[in-house]
This record gives structure tokens, C-alpha cells and sequence, in this order.
């Protein structure tokens, strides 16, 4: 009996080059058609929006590690009031010259390069956990959190 199947995998794999000879033929002579150029745009887009997904996926997963990383470190909770959830946290610079400091990386401490510098430096002192309210209270009254004055 004849299958079929088998039959079109032994053909195409004995005519690979006539195939793909004949699909680039195919190509050349419909290049120019609005229909094949709309198929291929879409097929490129589909490819485009689903690498850009993982690729952003990647990059929060490594941007989140090296965020707990640091964080760690440090002690991995407020120092001021003991929050401990890691989406809360941020470094603080203690002696609150962070505003000048915070100028090289572009004026926050949340950010991808501060964590970088901060490993590259082997962890340099004058840093501590805080949470965005104490960081924020701490900023917004002469440099102590209003949970301590
Ligand atoms: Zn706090
Ligand atoms: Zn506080």
C-alpha cells in the first residue's frame, strides 16, 4: 500500500534543493504581489511582537535579580520601619547626599545602573534600605523619616 506520508517526507527530504530552488522561484515571481508582501509583513510583525515579549520578559527577570541582589545585601528590608516586600524597597543613601550622587545615574536610585555601579563598587558603605515612604518622608523632612522625629 501507498502511504502517503511516508512518501512526501522521503520526497522532500531527497529534493531539499529542488524545493527550496522552487519556493525561492516563487518568491522572485511574487515578490510584488500586494497579497504576498501584506503575508510576509505579518509574518514578520508576529515574529517581531512575539521576541520583543520574551525579550522584555528576560530583561525584567534580570533587572529584578540584580534589584534583589543588592537589596539583599543591604538587609533586605526598611531599615526605618521593617517592610520587606521587595517592590517597596529602594537604596537610600544615608548621609542624604544621594541628590548628588543620584546626578550620575540619570537622578533616580531605582534604576538598572545604580545597581550595576553599586556591585562593580563591591558594595561600598553609606547605603541602606529603605521603603519609598520612609525614603520619601526621610526627603521631604531635613533628612530624617517622620517615623523618627
Ligand atoms: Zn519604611
Ligand atoms: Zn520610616
Amino acid at each position: 500500500m501507498h502511504d502517503s506520508k511516508e512518501y512526501d517526507r522521503k520526497y522532500r527530504k531527497n529534493h531539499k534543493e529542488e524545493i527550496a530552488k522552487r519556493k525561492k522561484k516563487y518568491y522572485e515571481e511574487h515578490k510584488n504581489d500586494e497579497i504576498y508582501q501584506e503575508y510576509h509583513r505579518k509574518a514578520t510583525l508576529k515574529s517581531y511582537w512575539k521576541n520583543r515579549e520574551k525579550r522584555i520578559m528576560q530583561m525584567r527577570q534580570w533587572h529584578r535579580n540584580l534589584i534583589t541582589q543588592v537589596i539583599t545585601h543591604y538587609g533586605g528590608k526598611c531599615t526605618c520601619c521593617g517592610e520587606a516586600e521587595l517592590l517597596f524597597l529602594t537604596l537610600d543613601h544615608i548621609d542624604g547626599q544621594g541628590a548628588k550622587h543620584r546626578k550620575q545615574f540619570g537622578g533616580r536610585y531605582s534604576g538598572r545602573k545604580v545597581y550595576q555601579w553599586i556591585i562593580a563598587q563591591k558594595y561600598p558603605k553609606g547605603f541602606q534600605v529603605l521603603c519609598f515612604n520612609c525614603n520619601c518622608g526621610k526627603a521631604r523632612n531635613n533628612n530624617v523619616c517622620p517615623h523618627k522625629s
